[in-house]
């Protein structure tokens, strides 16, 4: 059978994860989603994707934050070993700057580790039909509120003639 590959619908897979890293909405770019700091809307004003996909979801977010911070930490402990091995600075300087740099981090990178894994999660698993309202997130895919679903209306199995 000759079927044809499906097309994806919606933004790109680059524009997604930059308005991710850019604490902005994946589906449609929309921005101020906090309400606080640590505190996002459960789905966007603009395109109505609620942002916690699936129970669980922001398990991935605490991850790569973990992972994130544990990379600057190692980073920051090599360039202090590196500059201070050989002068007279405590040791101990070193590790309380290493702990506050343990303690900072996480917080501060928190909203956009939520927005970013939300990025990466609609990367893998596309938006559904009914998931945003497409008029908002790409007005280019016709049809994808009908009943047919994104893929069916974008890949060509409409019926034809
Ligand atoms: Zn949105």
């Amino acid at each position: 059978m000759n079927q044809p590959k499906p097309t994806r619908v919606g933004p790109s897979v680059p524009v997604i994860l930059v308005r991710g890293l850019r604490k902005r909405c994946p589906a449609c770019g929309q921005g101020k989603l906090f309400h606080r700091w640590f505190s996002i809307a459960e789905q966007c004003p603009r395109c109505g994707l609620k942002f916690e996909r699936i129970e669980g979801h922001w398990i991935g977010s605490v991850g790569m934050n973990t992972i994130i911070t544990f990379g600057l930490v190692l980073i920051a402990l090599i360039v202090s070993l590196l500059l201070f091995i050989n002068s007279d600075i405590p040791q101990w300087y070193v590790a309380i700057g290493l702990g506050i740099l343990a303690l900072t981090i996480p917080p501060l990178i928190d909203p956009f580790t939520r927005t970013f894994w939300t990025a990466i999660d609609i990367a893998m698993r596309p938006l559904e039909a009914t998931e945003v309202d497409w008029t908002v997130v790409d007005p280019d895919a016709v049809g994808v509120n009908s009943a047919a679903g994104p893929m069916n209306s974008a890949d060509g199995n409409t019926p034809g003639p």
